[in-house]
């Protein structure tokens, strides 16, 4: 009986999907936007491969097409698909499932880039949609209309890391006839495998922890080749293609990717600790908290931790908050989340600025809500950076 071990997470980012394929170290960055080919024979099996075949770059490119391997190699997935932007992955993925006149139920509060797709598909293309409250799933059933075709999820949610029950979820878009997709960015792929737990595609912004640096943007999108294949359709229609040089870049931080990700996992946790234990803070949002409402269903289907994102509420509402943020110095005050180096950022003035205090109101977010992306430092100079932060607060 053969034995083969399946190599671990550590090793398959470091070698891919070709452990022992000798060659060059490092993927090849091919500069070519077209091949030639000898015959139309060699040209039509080369077109024929789609996003895996050397082609014309918008519908396929070596560089590309050994990121995607190794992407879906790590999330377990059959195929990969990149994009040039996590709005471009989820546009291509709405583009490719959604018709004139059909309904998409998506769960509240969403990335905001994302309501904004929405909103375009309802005044533009005929798109309807109904947001569902990420805190009670006992009230998603009754959204979903007979021409419900896409059910859209996000799991953890921004700001205030609301986690549900992914299976249970894909279940119930299945059951009425829906395509279901994830956004998976928060999580990351190897910190949550949403297609193992059901769903058709996980979405996401490799700008954050995919790319890892704060250097480039990206989008991604995993799912079985049968899943992927209308979405390849639209990338090729729409055009939306990664360029070689940030496949290039996004490969080469895949393979640092777990340890980026687990260290990133732990320093959240452990501020998310240190926060709730501090005079001058309300609340703190974490799942990884045994005290946040959602933590048993994320310790279930979270994998390397809860994820880099926390957010607390500051003892003294939006002002306190400003100057606590204005006071960080190692934590820089920046909008996105999942890299290398640890950001800050206040939900009231920036993602939620949009709805307003009643929005906010309605999606539990304090307005001294501070979110951290906890990156990679010494713990210590991060917690020491927070206390004086806080130390900062007038009154
Ligand atoms: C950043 C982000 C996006 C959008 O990705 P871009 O790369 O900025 O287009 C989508 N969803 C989530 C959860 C994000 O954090």
């Amino acid at each position: 009986m053969k034995s083969e071990r399946e190599p671990g997470l550590e090793t398959r980012a470091v070698h891919g999907p070709h452990i022992g394929a000798s060659g060059a170290m490092s993927t090849p960055l091919v500069h070519s936007a077209t091949f030639s080919f000898d015959s139309l024979d060699d040209m039509v099996a080369q077109q024929n491969l789609g996003s895996a075949g050397s082609f014309y770059q918008r519908n396929g490119h070596p560089t590309i097409a050994a990121t995607e391997e190794r992407l879906a190699a790590l999330e377990g997935s059959e195929t990969a698909l990149l994009f040039p932007s996590g709005m471009g992955a989820i546009s291509s993925a709405f583009l490719a499932y959604l018709k004139s006149g059909d309904h998409v139920v998506c769960v509240d509060p969403c990335y905001g880039g994302t309501q904004a797709l929405l909103q375009w598909g309802k005044e533009r293309f005929g798109w309807d949609h109904t947001f569902v409250d990420s805190r009670q799933p006992d009230t998603w059933e009754a959204a979903f209309k007979p021409n419900t075709r896409l059910l859209h999820l996000e799991s953890p949610i921004n700001p205030t890391l609301v986690c549900f029950d992914i299976a249970w979820a894909a279940q119930l878009g299945h059951a009425k006839g829906c395509v279901v997709t994830i956004d998976n960015t928060i999580a990351s792929p190897i910190g949550q495998q949403p297609l193992a737990l059901g769903c058709d595609v996980s979405l996401y912004s490799a700008t954050k922890s995919i790319g890892g640096h704060s250097d480039l943007l990206a989008g991604a999108a995993m799912g079985s080749r049968a899943a992927l294949a209308p979405v390849f359709h639209a990338r090729s229609t729409f055009g939306p293609i990664a360029d070689a040089t940030s496949a290039w870049m996004i490969e080469r931080s895949l393979k640092t990717m777990p340890m980026r990700v687990a260290a990133g996992n732990a320093n959240a946790l452990e501020l998310a600790t240190r926060l709730k234990a501090h005079a001058g803070v309300a609340q703190v949002f974490y799942p990884g908290l045994p005290s946040h409402p959602s933590h048993a269903i994320a310790a279930k289907q979270m994998k390397l931790g809860f994820g880099p994102l926390l957010g607390f509420e500051v003892k003294g509402g939006a002002e306190a908050a400003l100057q606590v943020v204005n006071a960080l110095r190692v934590i820089r005050h920046g909008a996105s989340l999942g890299g290398v180096e640890s950001l800050a950022s206040l939900a009231a003035f920036t993602s939620h600025k949009m709805i307003g205090p009643e929005g906010r109101k309605r999606a539990g977010i304090p307005e001294g809500l501070v979110r951290v992306s906890a990156g990679v430092e010494s713990i210590e100079d991060l917690w020491a950076d927070l206390e004086q932060a806080l130390a900062a607060v007038r009154g």
